[in-house]
């Protein structure tokens, strides 16, 4: 294959390539597949790292000796609250344990917001002519689905390989109805990147026209490493302590791609002021967690390092599924100018920018090759990504084999979808 950039071919050049990628194109769709890259979803084999689950709790009572069968514990089982206190190095004191969602935490965090105000706002943000949030792009569409359901505006910064676009965040906090921001800080959905501790201290930090500026700090990948290199999160809660806005972040994550995504355990951790209002809204909604949960999770990893442990071994299953995607977009792309994706080192997607106008087109070449995206553009507030050229893969779910498959057609749909335009 050539390794000029399509922009220096001549139009006969471009022509000739474009019929070529489309006689390749055309035996994809032959082969009928039938191949799904939409989701971040855990592979069965990953899920079987958890099957001791069906077969524990092995007690029903917990170190303290309370019977996790009953009502209480409003903040969940403390022993699973020191793993991810441990895990997230914040205090175990600000963590709180819940159901199996984290995003059903954020969802009763924003709903909280809306209706009653935090413990530092002015009056219930609902009651606000207009409330906005920050998001980084290109991000995780169900944060920016679940902030349209509440009517909260949207307005997009970039997001760089250390975390989102300070300056761009800064000027944009100096508008009192912007409230808040999503962040998520480690191996971000679907970029991969990792908030640096400058990017941090620097959002932790910052003026804001808000008295009750939120920051929430999705860590859903946070230790879900790809190679050896365990990065570390930054320090949100210390930081902001430091900086005198203990109660801007709100840090969440859950064991939905540490053990089951179905029915893991999801924790909150945030000052103590934020958990005592977090909690003091959730005693009207709940008696307690399902602490049986709590406690044969607690049972199966025995400590944080039984968890790092048994992410070893998730690594070594979607290691090789990360390292299919970059071959197949390597071997047919690299060089020609009209791709660019990331190559993570943890967490569960490929980030794939193609050539500006044609990320619909790809999308739509591969469903018609039996090869399922998620539709250009979900990465964006509203789906709507103004240059059109984000693609989210993830390629997790599928066997290696189907990966290796589906990306080769991929690639084809990438450059066929180039040539389309280059000559149009
Ligand atoms: N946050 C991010 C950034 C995610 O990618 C996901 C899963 N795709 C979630 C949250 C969902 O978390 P949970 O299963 O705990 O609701």
């Amino acid at each position: 294959t050539s390794v000029t950039p399509l922009s220096a071919l001549s139009a006969d050049d471009l022509a000739a390539r474009l019929t070529t990628v489309r006689a390749a194109y055309d035996e994809l769709k032959a082969r009928g597949l039938k191949l799904d890259l939409t989701r971040g979803k855990p592979g069965a084999d990953q899920l079987d790292l958890s099957n001791a689950l069906l077969d524990l709790p092995s007690s029903y009572r917990d170190r303290s000796g309370a019977d996790v069968r009953n009502y209480g514990g409003l903040d969940g089982l403390v022993e699973m609250r020191e793993i991810f206190a441990d895990l997230l190095a914040v205090d175990v004191a600000s963590v709180v344990c819940g159901g199996n969602s984290s995003l059903t935490m954020m969802h009763q965090v924003l709903t909280a917001l809306l209706l009653k105000g935090g413990p530092d706002s002015p009056r219930p943000w609902s009651q606000e002519p207009v409330v906005k949030f920050v998001c980084p792009v290109p991000g995780y569409d169900r944060h920016f689905t679940m902030l349209a359901e509440l009517g909260i505006e949207m307005v997009s910064v970039p997001m760089h390989s250390d975390g989102p676009d300070v300056a761009a965040v800064r000027a944009l906090v100096a508008d009192p109805s912007v409230k808040g921001m999503w962040i998520v800080p480690t191996y971000a959905n679907p970029t991969g990147a990792v908030c640096s501790a400058e990017v941090a201290a620097e959002l932790m930090a910052m003026p804001t026209a808000a008295p009750d500026f939120r920051i929430l700090w999705d860590n859903a990948y946070a230790v879900h490493h790809l190679t050896d290199e365990e990065t570390k999160s930054a320090d949100a809660l210390g930081l902001a302590a430091a900086s005198g806005h203990p109660n801007r972040p709100i840090m969440f994550a859950s064991t939905s791609k540490i053990t089951w995504a179905g029915a893991g355990v999801a924790a909150l951790a945030a000052s103590p002021e934020n958990r005592a209002w977090y909690l003091e809204r959730l005693g009207f909604a709940a008696i307690g967690p399902d602490k049986v949960n709590h406690l044969r999770h607690v049972e199966l990893f025995g400590d944080a390092d039984g968890v790092r442990a048994h992410m070893r071994k998730h690594r070594d299953l979607i290691a090789p599924k990360f390292a299919a995607v970059e071959d197949a977009l390597s071997s047919r792309l690299t060089g020609l100018g009209i791709a660019e994706w990331t190559v993570p080192t943890g967490g569960y997607f490929v980030n794939l920018d193609v050539l500006d106008g044609t990320a619909s087109r790809v999308v739509q070449l591969a469903k018609e090759a039996g090869i399922a995206l998620t539709p250009a553009g979900s990465a964006f507030p509203h789906g709507n990504d103004p240059r059109d050229r984000n693609i989210r893969l993830a390629p997790t779910f599928p066997v290696l084999a189907e990966v290796e498959a589906a990306m080769a057609g991929v690639a084809v749909c990438v450059e066929l979808a180039a040539l389309e335009q280059l000559t149009a």
